[in-house]
């Protein structure tokens, strides 16, 4: 028998609006407050209530409601073992389209003291190449006309912001939990872009009175699988509508800074730290460019998923030394933090087999994540007199992934939106053997810097000629 949450829950008196209910928000901040609610009676308020703006969201009012907004969240252990229970810190949910009037209400009540949001890295409106925010997305324009109904995020938060202004209440804190270097800076810069558009002062209250922490999320949550729903009913004799499955790892560091009050979250297990920067540059470096690390030699040597190349000996050992070596030596210590122990539970996850991550997905947009999280290892190791031939050996790999052939013979497809460019910088890299990292708008100006150009021809040398296998033998030996 599954237990069910035995604390009071009343959408009326929740204090949390949430935006993008989507399986990360139910695997991450809504089980941080299940457990709150469960240990603590004092926290009784801090309930969610969740809302959905886009068409895709009815699906999810759909499977809530007729279950008072209880579901399921199975954890699935990299040893095979499984566990589900019930969550009920959503309290009630809000389909927008529905009755828009009555989100804008319940923003503005005065029992809601934080929104937070989930509404993935597109939900922020921003134009990639200026990093400004898009004042020409339509649903953008239609919410800035006087007196519409609104379509975004940024439609609702401002008319809610500005009848609490008007009615003397104090603004609510706005919690981003996207993946997004500087969330909460990006949340602040994007909502105060619309709302002054809208409005000058009402833009200058918002600075003044609206926090944004940042903060740093982790945990893999994958889109439920169509047999989560039949599985969890066999095991558990709970027909859940839309359950929810994740790794059991999961970490959330929370910059302290609030409008009008938070839960407890310290008491859960979240780590609430006066800045989140050092915390997210360690997930960078070694997470997500670990990933990196791991997906272009994973690529040549044909591996589909991340589990069965984290299992190779030899990509083993060169993550595990790239992370230690290389990218450990680039970060600030932290209080609490063990690298050593940091870098042996990341080795643990790329191998849950029941996550089934495909080495494809972690090699999708290199050229957006090669820039942002491995060659700043490269040039912190630089800055120190370093070298750090490993993440040099990361490019090759992906430099040889754009000449389009696996080590056995099998074309590889280049997914990025600069496709067109690596390639043909690839296939130059042959005769003029630094054209692939000469571009210096993805590398700055590594391509004069020895240190980086010497283990990075070496590497890209030793594929072409003696292989992937020779190569990271070579490379961890
Ligand atoms: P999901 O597809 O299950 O849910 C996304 C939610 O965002 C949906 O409710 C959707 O309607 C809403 N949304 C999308 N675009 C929007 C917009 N323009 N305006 C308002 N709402 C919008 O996805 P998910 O797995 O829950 O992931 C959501 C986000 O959480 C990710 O984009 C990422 O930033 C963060 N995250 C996810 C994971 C993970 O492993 N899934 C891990 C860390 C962080």
């Amino acid at each position: 028998m599954i237990p069910r949450p035995t604390y009071q829950r009343d959408a009326a008196t929740a204090a949390i609006v949430h935006f993008g209910v989507g399986g990360f928000h139910r695997a991450h901040q809504a089980t941080y407050l299940d457990t709150l609610l469960s240990v603590d009676p004092a926290a009784g308020d801090w309930g969610i209530v969740g809302v959905g703006l886009r068409p895709a969201d009815a699906a999810m009012r759909d499977a809530l409601l007729p279950q008072d907004c209880l579901y399921t969240l199975t954890l699935k252990h990299p040893d095979g073992a499984v566990a589900t229970g019930v969550l009920g810190a959503i309290f009630g949910y809000l389909y927008a389209p529905d009755d828009p009037e009555a989100v804008i209400e319940r923003l503005a009540d005065p029992r809601t003291r934080i929104v937070s949001l989930t509404i993935t890295e597109g939900g922020y409106n921003i134009v990639a190449a200026t990093g400004e925010f898009d004042a020409g997305d339509p649903d953008v324009v239609s919410d800035l006309v006087p007196g519409a109904v609104p379509r975004t995020v940024f439609g609702y938060l401002t008319e809610a912001l500005r009848r609490r202004r008007d009615r003397g209440l104090p603004a609510f804190t706005v919690m981003s939990c996207d993946n997004i270097e500087g969330n909460g800076d990006v949340a602040r810069r994007t909502v105060g872009a619309f709302a002054r558009l809208v409005d000058p002062e009402l833009a200058d209250w918002i600075e003044t009175n609206v926090r944004f922490p940042n903060s740093m999320i982790d945990r893999i949550t994958p889109a439920t699988p169509p047999e989560l729903r039949s599985e969890v009913l066999a095991r558990t004799g709970i027909d859940d509508r839309w359950p929810v499955v994740a790794e059991p790892f999961t970490q959330w560091v929370l910059e302290d800074s609030f409008s009008h009050g938070r839960p407890a979250l310290e008491t859960v297990g979240v780590q609430v730290v006066p800045d989140v920067r050092p915390y997210e540059l360690m997930k960078l470096r070694l997470l997500n460019a670990g990933h990196q690390a791991l997906g272009h030699f994973a690529r040549l040597l044909g591996y589909t998923y991340v589990h069965d190349a984290a299992a190779d000996p030899d990509i083993r050992e060169l993550l595990r030394r790239y992370m230690l070596d290389e990218a450990g030596p680039t970060l600030d210590s932290l209080p609490g933090v063990d690298v050593d122990d940091y870098v042996a539970t990341l080795l643990e996850r790329f191998s849950n087999p029941a996550i089934a991550d495909t080495v494809a997905r972690l090699c999708l947009d290199a050229s957006d994540r090669i820039p942002k999280f491995l060659l700043p290892v490269i040039a912190s190791r630089a800055d120190e007199g370093a070298a750090a031939p490993l993440a040099a050996a990361v490019v090759a790999a992906w430099t040889r992934c754009a000449e389009g052939v696996a080590d056995d013979g099998v074309p590889l497809e280049l997914s990025d939106r600069r496709a067109p460019e690596l390639i043909d910088r690839a296939r130059r890299s042959r005769a003029d053997r630094l054209a692939f990292v000469a571009d210096p708008d993805l590398f700055g100006d590594l391509a004069e810097h020895p240190e980086f150009t010497e283990p990075y021809l070496a590497a890209l040398d030793g594929l072409r000629e003696r292989g992937t296998r020779a190569v990271l033998a070579e490379l961890i030996r």
